[in-house]
Parts: structure tokens; sequence; C-alpha cells
């Protein structure tokens, strides 16, 4: 039985890794079609151009040489500022810096105004943190929502995020990015075809109305492949392999142009007329992270490896306000050692998470950000999410939750005892937990960690469980901006051409990771993204 089991297990797993390289195929085979057969105009000479020196100046006399020495490969992040008469053999209006959700939104939106926009990526295929997200959006007063007969108002969910983070972030900038979501999606499903609907089946917490919205597949995924290609279709450049390893500002900050790497160690200079920064934030970058969120230094980085903080550091170079650099989203739920995200649907749902000793250890209602530091805590930064066959139908609407099934991450079991075999928990302790929680439900009682259980249905045989740790999941401190995303100096001044978008901008999650309100990450990326391209194109 069990050699079978772990034989499913096994096939699972290969399952799960075919249709992951299946998808990467297909996303690369798009990328190179693009790249084929969209003629870059101005651009295709200097991709045909080898490494050129010709455009290196040395900084003027008297300027600021910004030599970003930092950690890792944002060591080689660097500002250098031209002299004002240095001209580029290529000047593009927009660029745009990272082709994740923020990155494209902007290109969509300057493209709209009228811009010809350039996406510069640093991976082979855009991916970004938002390939690894669910591609959840929260957004209030949608018409998806009033179809499915949900009232919800951009003040109701700016009052959400505000609680959620106790009041830390900026008023102004919470009601800048509820405002703008709705209206962003819809003209993402009207001009660009994305298929949004709202989930209605379960919420998050902290949000007081069912306002995530996803695409069919639920899946980050789905979600950078369809900008992308509505990128494509509306014209905007998308250059691959392509990293920004410095800027260039003049002496009164405007952003001249940049420096990008390609894989094989060349490097091209192009002008340009406004920079948009979407290279999210340093969540990649162990220094930062080690300076920053010392509390998980040496957690799992579940996010994009090639966010390496270099929109703050520039940031920084430059004079700009960051704010809220410790402010962050972890995940107390992502599966070990299968390395996939389990929906916290598993616990608003009713699931509980105990220890390896079989103990519960927190109000897992609270949320999942906060999370991840609870569960590395705990012996070997390890814990159980338990749950039942009803819940396990609610999360199977996420693809990664199915992947996880797929790969034998998901274990089942008849009863009590079974559930303590099949995950080596001691069986007194389990049982006498799960007794008490059955208890709580019955009674509509809080618990002694502050968790309410009323109207929470119980947990019922066949169970299931997972095994899961803490991680980091992306960034949200970041660079300071105004209504129109430009990039702000401490005294309040913009930097007039340069804008940032996503994880590159502080966030509204204020500056702990209790403050991270579901959806935040991509909020941000795709209101402040629109916002930042439609504003790039006035100023380009
Ligand atoms: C597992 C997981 C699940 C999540 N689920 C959700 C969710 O359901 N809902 C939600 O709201 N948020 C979620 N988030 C957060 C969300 O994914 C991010 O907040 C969001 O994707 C940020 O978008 P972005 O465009 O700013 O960054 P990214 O999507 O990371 O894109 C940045 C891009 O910039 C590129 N880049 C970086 N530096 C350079 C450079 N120097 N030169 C060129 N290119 C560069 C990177 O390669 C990358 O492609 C999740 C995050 C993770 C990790």
């Amino acid at each position: 039985m069990a050699a079978a089991e772990e034989r499913d297990r096994a096939a699972g797993r290969r399952r799960h890794h075919h249709q992951r390289r299946r998808r990467q195929h297909r996303a690369r085979r798009a990328c190179a079609r693009h790249r084929r057969h969209r003629p870059l105009g101005r651009l295709r000479h200097l991709r045909a151009r080898g490494a050129r020196d010709g455009h290196r100046r040395a900084p003027a006399r008297g300027a600021r040489g910004h030599d970003r020495g930092g950690p890792g490969r944002a060591g080689r992040a660097r500002v250098t500022v031209l002299a004002p008469e240095t001209s580029y053999e290529v000047t593009i209006p927009v660029v745009v810096v990272g082709a994740g959700a923020a990155g494209l939104c902007a290109a969509l939106a300057a493209r709209e105004a009228g811009a010809e926009v350039l996406v510069l990526e640093r991976d082979p295929v855009p991916r970004g943190s938002t390939a690894l997200s669910a591609g959840l959006v929260p957004a209030a007063g949608t018409r998806w929502q009033r179809e499915a007969g949900i009232e919800d108002t951009p003040e109701a969910f700016a009052a959400d995020i505000l609680a959620k983070a106790e009041g830390e972030p900026d008023p102004a900038e919470v009601a800048r990015v509820t405002r703008v979501a709705g209206p962003a999606l819809e003209w993402l499903a009207d001009a660009h075809g994305l298929r949004f609907s709202v989930i209605t089946d379960f919420r998050y917490p902290g949000h007081s109305a069912n306002r995530m919205h996803g695409l069919p597949s639920r899946s980050g995924e789905e979600l950078v492949d369809r900008l992308r290609e509505a990128a494509e279709r509306a014209g905007v450049d998308i250059l691959c392999d392509a990293w920004v390893t410095a800027l260039h500002a003049r002496l009164d900050g405007r952003i001249a142009g940049l420096t990008l790497r390609r894989p094989d160690g060349t490097e091209d200079h192009l002008g340009c007329g406004a920079l948009v920064l979407a290279c999210n934030g340093y969540g990649g970058n162990k220094a930062l992270v080690r300076q920053h969120v010392p509390a998980l230094a040496e957690a799992l980085y579940f996010g994009h490896p090639g966010n390496q903080g270099e929109a703050v550091l520039w940031g920084e170079a430059l004079g700009a306000a960051a704010r809220h650099l410790s402010g962050h989203q972890g995940h107390g739920s992502v599966a070990h050692p299968a390395g996939i995200l389990i929906t916290w649907a598993t616990i608003t749902e009713g699931g509980v998470q105990v220890n390896l000793e079989g103990r519960r250890f927190s109000d897992e209602s609270h949320g999942y950000s906060e999370q991840a530091a609870r569960v590395l805590e705990q012996p070997e930064g390890l814990a159980w999410t338990i749950f039942d066959a009803r819940i396990a139908g609610i999360a199977r609407q996420f693809e990664d939750f199915r992947q996880a099934e797929a790969a034998g991450a998901i274990l089942e079991a008849d009863s009590i005892p079974a559930l303590a075999a099949a995950t080596h928990l001691p069986e007194a302790a389990l049982a006498e937990t799960l007794a008490e929680v059955a208890r709580l439900k019955a009674a509509g009682a809080t618990d002694a960690h502050g968790r309410r259980f009323a109207g929470s249905p119980p947990l019922v045989a066949p169970y299931r469980a997972v095994r899961v740790t803490g991680a980091l999941f992306h960034t949200q401190g970041g660079l300071v901006v105004d209504d129109a995303a430009r990039v702000l100096r401490p005294d309040g001044s913009a930097i007039p051409n340069l804008f940032a978008a996503g994880g590159a901008a502080c966030g509204v999650s204020g500056s702990r990771a209790s403050g991270y309100l579901s959806g935040n990450g991509l909020l941000t990326a795709v209101a402040l993204g629109r916002l930042a391209g439609q504003a790039a194109a006035t100023a380009a």
C-alpha cells in the first residue's frame, strides 16, 4: 500500500513537473515568435550591435558619480550621472524596466496614450513574481461584483487596507490605488480581453467584501502571459535577456538613459524620455532582506530571484524617498518539501495548523503573511495544515492546489489515527487538538489564541493534511510616488520623468508583515502600473 502510494506521488510529481515545463515552453515559444517577427525599428540595429563603448562618458567634473556598492547581484546596480549634452544613438520615449504585471500594465497604458514603448526584461521570458502568484487582484465596485450582487466601494476597500496595517500607510496613497484598481481591471478586460471573474466562494482575511478577481485558471502565469500577449498586440516592444544595470541621470535629476547588459556580457546604452521602474522589490537580495526583514533572513524566498532591489538602490542614489522597507508579505503555507503555495482558503474555510508536536500555536485566521514567522518559530520551522474534503473542494479551483495534489503533497486520511499515522504526528496530542477544535466550532467560541470559530463548519473525515513552512514572498517597502506614480524626493518634489509601480514602489502594507492585506501586491502592480504608464507617455 505504502509503495503504491509512493508510486502515485512520484507519478504526480512527474506530471506537475511536465505541466510546468510545457507552460514555460509555450511562453518561451511565444516570446521567441515575438522577437523574430516584430520589427523593432531603431532597436533592430541596437540588437545587431555587439558591445560598444562609443557612448560611455566619464561623469562630468563635479557631478556625483554613484556606484552603489551593494551585496550580491544588486552590487552591480549603479547610477551614473552623465554630462547634460550626452546624446544616445537610440532614444525611446518610454522605457519600462521589468515585464511583470506592473511593467506590462504600464506599457499598455503608455502605448494606449500614443507613446512608443520598450519593455526591458532581464529574463529570457517575462515571468517575474507575477507568474508565481495566484494572480488574484483585489478591486472594489467592479461590474463582476455587481453581477454577483456584491456591494462594495473603493472607500470600504481602503478602510480594510488601513485597518489591516493599523493606519500606517499614507491614506492618500491607499485612496489612489483603491480608486484606480476597479477601472483598471475593467480596462484590461474590455480593451485587452483579459477574462476576469470575482471569487465568490471564499473570502481572504481582512476583506469586508468578496473582491478578489482572477483569470480562469486563477494563476499568475496566465495573468502575465495574457498581459504579455496584450502588450504585443498593442505594439509594445519587449526586449528579453536585457538586464538594466545602470541608470543615467542628468544633474537636475532627470533620467537621460540607461545601460543594459545582454547574457553574453555586452552592454548597450539607450536614451529614454521617461522611465518606469517596474523591477519589483528586494526579496531576492539576501543582504537587503537581512538588513530590512531580519525575521525572515534565513527563510525560503518564494518570489522571483531576479528581484534584487535595484529600484530602491537606484532611488537611494538619486536622492529619492523610500518608505516602509521592512514591510513584506510572508506566507505561512508553502508545502514542504514540494515548494508549492497552498491557498489560505484551507484556513479561512475552517482548517487549522499544528506544529510537529500536534499542537496549535496561533490564531491562523489573522493572516497568512504574519503566519510565516510564526510557523518558522515552531520546531524545525514546520507545521501541518489540517482540513477536510469540503475545504479541498474549494481549494481545488487554484492551479497551485491541484498541482500540490498531483505532486502528492496533500495527504488524505479517513480517521484521526490514520491522519496521525500519515503525518507522523503524535496521535494523542493530535486527537486532543482536533477534539478541542471541534468543541470550539460547535460552541462558536473563541480560543486562547484569539481565533473566533463562530460559523465555522466542523472538520469531518476524510481529512486532508499538508506539511508546510513559512516563506518570504515579496517586499512591500519601496520608492515613494505621487498621484501620477512619479518618484518623489524626501522634500516632496518629483523626479520629473521617473516613475515606479508594483513592488518597486512603496506599497500599502506599512512596515510590518501583519500589515499585508491579501492582494496588496498585485493591487499596486496593476493600479500604479496603469497610472505610471499614462503619466510616462505625457512626460516623455
Ligand atoms: C508565490 C506568490 C504568490 C503571490 N500571490 C499573490 C496574489 O494572489 N495576489 C497578489 O496581489 N499578490 C500576490 N503575490 C505578490 C505579487 O506576485 C507581486 O506583488 C507582483 O507580482 C509584483 O509585480 P511586479 O510587476 O512589481 O513584479 P514582478 O512580477 O516580479 O516583475 C518584475 C520583473 O522585473 C524584472 N527585473 C528585475 N530587475 C530587472 C533589471 N534590473 N532589469 C530588467 N528586468 C528586471 C524581473 O525579472 C521581473 O520579470 C504573490 C507573490 C508570490 C511570490
